[in-house]
C-alpha cells in the first residue's frame, strides 16, 4: 500500500523540490540533516556517518547530519569542493505542532560572506558570462568587496579574462556552450541559469531596478548589450540566493580588456605564477617571491597587478615612481610598513558593516585600523610619496569618533550579549543599567538581610529559570518564617518563598535587562546603519591602502633582492643586462646565480636559438626573459642590473612535457596543439618562449617541426614576434646562416677531466655537443649502461652524416622570398616548388601544414 508520511517529511520533500540541484540543510532540533541522496553526498564528502531514519510508517530514508554549531566548518568544505548547500532554517518556535521551517539562503562558492569560509587574500568572484556569435559578455561581482565590473570582448578572449579573474562560480544560461567550457568546470563552480535571466531587456531592467537609474549610460555599458547581459543576470541571481549582498553592490564599472597583457592559464602555470607547479603550493612560485604586503587589501591588489600586466605606459610609469620613492626611503618606508601591518581588511570590514553582519567587535577592529590613519599619512608627508596617494588617504574622523563613542572598547561578539554600547552614549541606557544594577545590589544584600531578621542561618536566596528568585528556608527552621513570606514551591527538605518586595525587584530586573538587550541592538543596528553611510569613504580609503601597500612592498622586494627600475617603451626592444630568475635566485644560497644578458628585437636579433646541454640552465633563462618581462608590466622592479623593455602585448610559453591524459591527448599531442594557439595567435608585439619542440615524437619528426616551427615564427608576416627558443637539436643552429633575424646562443659548459662542469653563462654562438651521457653520469646511471651508449652514439653520428646532409641539398638555405626570386630568374622551377609557392600559408592549420611539409618532403626526395 501507500506510505503514510510523516509531517516532517512532507515538509521536507515540499521544500527539496524547490531546490533540486543543491544540497538540503533541514533544521532539525540541534543538527542540520540531509536527507536521501543529498545523505549520502554529504556523508561522502563530510566524512560523517550516513545513518537512516523512519519517517512514516515503512520508510526508512537515509540521514547524515552536522551539529548546528559546527555548520561553519562543514560548510565551508562542502562549498570548497564546489557544491551549493541551501540552509533551511526553523523559523517559529518549537512547541506544539509542526515547526515552520525554509530555506534562508542558499550558501554558493560566489556568494559566500563569512570570514571563516573566505581566503583573505584572494578576491572571491562570482562572473557571469553571455555569448552571442563572437562576442562575449563577461560580469563579475566580489560581494565581500563589493567590486562589481562588467565587459564585453570577444570569445576568444573569454578564457584568458576567466583564468585571470579566477571566479569561484561561474553563471551561465542554461543551454549555453561555449569554448573552454569544460577546462572551466576544474576551476570553478558552474551554475547554469534560466536564460531568461540573460534577456537583454529582463538583464537591464535588474540592473537599472538595482541602481535605482533610469539610463545605463553612466555605469558605461549602455551600448554594449552583452556586458548588459551577464551583469543583469548576477543581479537577479544574488536576488535569489543572497539578497543581503544587493545593498553592498553600489557601483558598476565597465571595463576593456584591450589595455591589458593576455596571460592564458598554459602561461601562467608554465611561468608558475601564482603556483608552484611541482608543490602545487604558493610557496615557489612567482607571486611568493614578491607578496610582502601587510594588509589583505594589499595582497589582493597585488595579485590583481599580476595577473593583469599592463600596455599603458603612462600608467606603468606611475607605479614605478611611486616604487621608487620608497625604495630611496629606508627609513619611511619601515614605518609605513609597520604601520600597515596592524591595519585590518577594511575593505570587507565597511561591508560586513553595510550589509548589517558586522559584530560589535568589528566595529571595534574598524576603528583600530581608521585610528592609524593620520599616522600613516604623516609618514607618507615626511616620505614626500606622490601627492595623489597622500590626498586619497582622507582619515574617517567622523567613523572613529562615532565607533568611540558608542562601542565599549572590548565589546562582546554578538550584541545581544549586552555591554556591546559604551556606558554614556544613550542615557536611556545607562538608566535601564543603573536600574538592574540597584536590583541586583538589593538581591546581593537579601540574603544577609532576612538572615539577621529572621534568625535562620541557613537562608538562602537562589533563581532558577522556571520560578525566577526565591528566598529557601529548609523544613527544620519553617517555625521561623515570617508572616510575609508566600509560598511558591515545594522541596523535599525545604520550601521556597517570595515577599512582594523581591517580586517588584524581579521584575525591575528582568524586565530592565529585556529592555537592555532589544535596546543594545537597536542602538547597534542604527550605528552600523551610521558608520555604513561612510563605506564609500572606506572603500576609497581601503584602496588608497591597497595601493600603498603594494607599493611599499615592492620597494621592499627591489631593496632586499637587488632589483632595478627597468626602462618602459613602446618600441620592439627587450634588453636585459644581468638579468636573473627571480624564483630560482631565491633558492640559491648567496650570489650563486649567475646573471645573464638578453637582447631581443623584432629587427635584428628576433629569434634567438639556444642550445646546450641538459641540466645547463636553458630553462632556468627562458623563464626568467618572460619573468622580467612580466614584473616590469606590472609595474614593479625587475631582477637585472638594468632593463629595457618594449611593452610586450602577450607572453607565450610552450615549456616541458605536460600530458593531458584526463582529456585524452598524449603529451606530443598537447605539446602540437600549444605550438599550434602560439603560431596562429602570436603578434608581432607578442613574446614567445619555446623550450624544446617536437620532443615528443621521433628524432627526424622532433626535428623537421621545431625547424618548420622556427622558420615560420620568423618568416609569417603577421608573426614575427620575438622568440626564445631553446632546443636539443643542435642542427638548429644551422638557421642563423639563412634567417637573418636568428641569433644563436649556448649555455656554457666545459668538461673537466672528462666531467661536464655547467658554467650557466649563455654565451653567444651554437653548442656543437649534447652532453646528454654526461648528465646521465652525474644522475649515476651504471657505468656499463654510460660506456654502451658511448658507443651507439658514436655509431649514430658516424651514420647520420651519410645520411642526412648537413644543408639542405641542391638550391640551398635561402629565405621563400629569395629562393622564389632565384628560381624566376632560373626560368624553371621543379614541380615540388611550384607547389609551396602556391600554398596559401594563412589558411593552413598547423597540422595540415604538416602534413604538407610531410608530402614535400617526399616529393623532394623523389626529384632530387
Ligand atoms: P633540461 O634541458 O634538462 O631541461 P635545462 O638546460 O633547461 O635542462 P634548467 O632546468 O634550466 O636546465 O637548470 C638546471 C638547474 O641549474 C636549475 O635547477 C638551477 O638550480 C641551476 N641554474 C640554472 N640557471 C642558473 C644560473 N643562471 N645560475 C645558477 N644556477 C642556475
Amino acid at each position: 500500500g501507500k506510505v503514510k508520511l510523516t509531517p516532517i517529511r512532507q515538509q521536507y520533500l515540499k521544500i527539496k523540490q524547490r531546490y533540486p540541484e543543491v544540497i538540503v540543510l533541514f533544521r532539525l532540533g540541534d543538527f542540520y540533516e540531509a536527507f536521501d541522496e543529498d545523505a549520502v553526498l554529504v556523508s561522502r564528502v563530510l566524512e560523517i556517518t550516513l545513518t537512516s531514519r523512519e519517517l512514516g510508517r515503512g520508510n526508512k530514508v537515509p540521514m547524515a547530519g552536522v551539529p548546528h554549531h559546527a555548520l561553519d566548518n562543514y560548510l565551508a568544505k562542502l562549498v570548497n569542493r564546489g557544491y551549493k548547500v541551501a540552509i533551511c532554517e526553523q523559523l517559529s518556535p518549537p512547541g506544539k505542532g509542526l515547526v515552520e521551517r525554509d530555506v534562508v539562503r542558499v550558501v554558493t562558492p560566489g556568494t559566500i560572506v563569512e570570514p571563516s569560509l573566505l581566503d583573505g587574500t584572494a578576491n572571491n568572484y562570482l562572473a557571469s558570462v553571455a555569448i552571442a556569435d563572437d562576442q562575449a559578455g563577461l560580469a563579475y561581482v566580489d560581494i565581500t568587496t563589493s567590486e562589481f565590473a562588467t565587459t564585453q570582448l570577444t570569445v576568444d578572449r573569454l578564457l584568458p579574462e576567466l583564468e585571470r579573474l579566477q571566479p569561484s562560480e561561474v553563471l551561465s544560461p542554461r543551454h549555453l556552450s561555449f569554448p573552454g567550457r569544460t577546462d572551466l568546470t576544474q576551476v570553478a563552480t558552474l551554475t547554469p541559469v534560466d536564460d531568461d535571466c540573460f534577456e537583454l531587456e529582463a538583464a537591464s531592467q535588474a540592473l537599472l531596478d538595482h541602481f535605482g537609474a533610469a539610463t545605463l549610460e553612466g555605469y558605461g555599458c549602455a551600448h554594449l548589450p552583452l556586458a548588459i547581459r551577464a551583469a543583469g543576470a548576477i543581479i537577479h541571481y544574488l536576488q535569489e540566493n543572497q539578497k543581503a549582498a544587493l545593498s553592498v553592490l553600489t557601483r558598476l564599472t565597465t571595463y576593456s580588456t584591450e589595455g591589458y597583457m593576455v596571460l592564458d592559464a598554459q602561461t601562467r602555470r608554465n611561468l608558475e605564477i601564482f603556483r608552484n607547479n611541482r608543490l602545487g603550493t604558493t610557496a615557489g612560485s612567482l607571486l611568493s617571491v614578491i607578496d610582502l604586503t601587510q594588509t589583505s587589501m594589499g595582497g589582493r591588489l597585488l595579485k590583481r597587478w599580476l595577473g593583469h600586466p599592463l600596455l599603458d605606459l603612462a600608467q606603468l610609469v606611475e607605479r614605478q615612481d611611486a616604487i621608487e620613492k620608497f625604495c630611496g626611503d629606508n627609513i619611511n618606508r619601515g614605518r609605513v610598513i609597520a604601520l600597515l601591518h596592524q591595519i585590518a581588511d577594511l575593505e570587507r570590514l565597511a561591508n560586513r558593516v553595510r550589509a548589517g553582519q558586522a559584530t560589535p567587535k568589528e566595529l571595534v577592529t574598524l576603528r583600530h585600523s581608521l585610528e592609524l590613519v593620520p599616522q600613516i599619512k604623516a609618514v607618507l608627508q615626511d616620505a614626500s610619496a606622490p601627492g595623489w596617494l597622500t590626498e586619497r588617504l582622507q582619515p574617517c574622523e567622523e567613523v572613529v569618533t562615532l565607533i568611540s563613542q558608542a562601542i565599549a572598547d572590548e565589546p562582546p561578539m554578538n550584541p545581544e550579549e549586552g555591554g556591546a554600547i559604551r556606558q554614556g552614549f544613550s542615557p536611556e541606557l545607562d538608566q535601564l543599567h543603573s536600574v538592574s544594577k540597584d536590583a541586583r545590589r538589593y538581591l546581593a544584600n537579601l540574603e544577609r538581610q532576612e538572615r539577621e531578621r529572621t534568625g535562620i542561618k541557613s537562608l538562602k536566596v537562589g533563581y532558577n529559570k522556571v520560578f525566577g528568585y526565591y528566598i529557601e528556608v529548609s523544613k527544620a527552621n519553617l517555625d521561623h518564617v515570617p508572616e510575609d513570606y508566600i509560598r511558591k514551591q515545594t522541596l523535599i527538605g525545604a520550601e521556597r518563598f517570595f515577599t512582594v518586595e523581591l517580586k517588584e525587584y524581579e521584575s525591575h530586573i528582568l524586565n530592565a535587562q529585556t529592555r537592555i538587550s532589544e535596546l543594545e541592538s537597536a542602538l547597534f543596528r542604527q550605528i552600523c546603519q551610521q558608520v555604513g553611510g561612510w563605506r564609500e569613504r572606506i572603500s576609497i580609503l581601503a584602496d588608497t591602502l591597497a595601493h600603498l601597500d603594494v607599493f611599499s612592498s615592492l620597494a621592499e622586494v627591489a631593496v632586499r633582492n637587488n632589483y632595478h627600475r627597468p626602462v618602459l617603451t613602446n618600441d620592439d626592444t627587450v634588453a636585459i643586462n644581468g638579468g636573473r630568475h627571480p624564483v630560482v635566485e631565491q633558492s640559491l644560497s648567496n650570489d650563486r646565480f649567475i646573471p645573464n644578458d638578453t637582447y631581443l628585437s623584432n629587427k635584428e636579433a628576433q629569434l634567438i636559438i639556444l642550445t646546450g646541454p641538459n641540466m645547463s640552465g636553458k630553462s632556468t633563462y627562458l623563464r626568467q626573459v618572460a619573468l622580467v618581462v612580466l614584473l616590469a608590466q606590472m609595474g614593479s622592479f625587475v631582477p637585472a642590473d638594468s632593463a629595457t623593455i618594449g611593452l610586450v602585448d602577450r607572453i607565450f610559453t610552450r615549456i616541458g612535457a605536460q600530458e593531458d591524459l584526463a582529456a585524452g591527448q598524449s603529451t606530443f599531442m598537447v605539446e602540437m596543439v600549444e605550438t599550434a594557439n602560439i603560431l596562429n595567435n602570436a603578434t608581432p608585439r607578442s613574446l614567445i618562449i619555446l623550450d624544446e619542440i617536437g620532443r615528443g615524437t621521433s628524432t627526424y619528426d622532433g626535428l623537421s617541426i621545431a625547424h618548420a616551427v622556427a622558420e615560420y615564427v620568423h618568416n609569417h608576416p603577421r608573426l614575427g614576434a620575438k622568440t626564445l627558443f631553446a632546443t636539443h637539436y643542435h642542427e638548429l643552429v644551422e638557421l642563423a646562416n639563412y634567417l637573418p633575424r636568428v641569433k644563436n646562443f649556448n649555455v656554457a659548459v666545459t668538461e673537466e677531466g672528462g666531467r661536464v662542469v655547467f658554467l650557466r653563462k649563455v654565451i653567444p654562438g651554437g653548442a656543437d655537443k649534447s652532453y646528454g651521457i654526461h648528465v646521465a653520469q652525474l644522475a649515476g646511471l651504471p657505468r656499463g649502461v654510460l660506456h654502451r651508449a658511448r658507443e651507439v652514439l658514436a655509431e649514430l653520428e658516424a651514420d647520420h652524416q651519410q645520411r642526412l646532409p648537413k644543408k639542405p641539398k641542391g638550391r640551398g638555405p635561402h629565405p621563400p622570398e629569395a629562393l622564389a626570386q632565384q628560381l624566376l630568374l632560373f626560368g624553371q622551377s621543379p614541380p615540388v616548388v611550384e607547389e609551396i609557392l602556391k600554398l596559401d600559408m594563412d589558411s593552413l592549420s598547423p597540422l595540415e601544414a604538416l602534413n604538407k611539409l610531410y608530402e614535400l618532403q617526399k616529393k623532394a626526395r623523389e626529384e632530387t
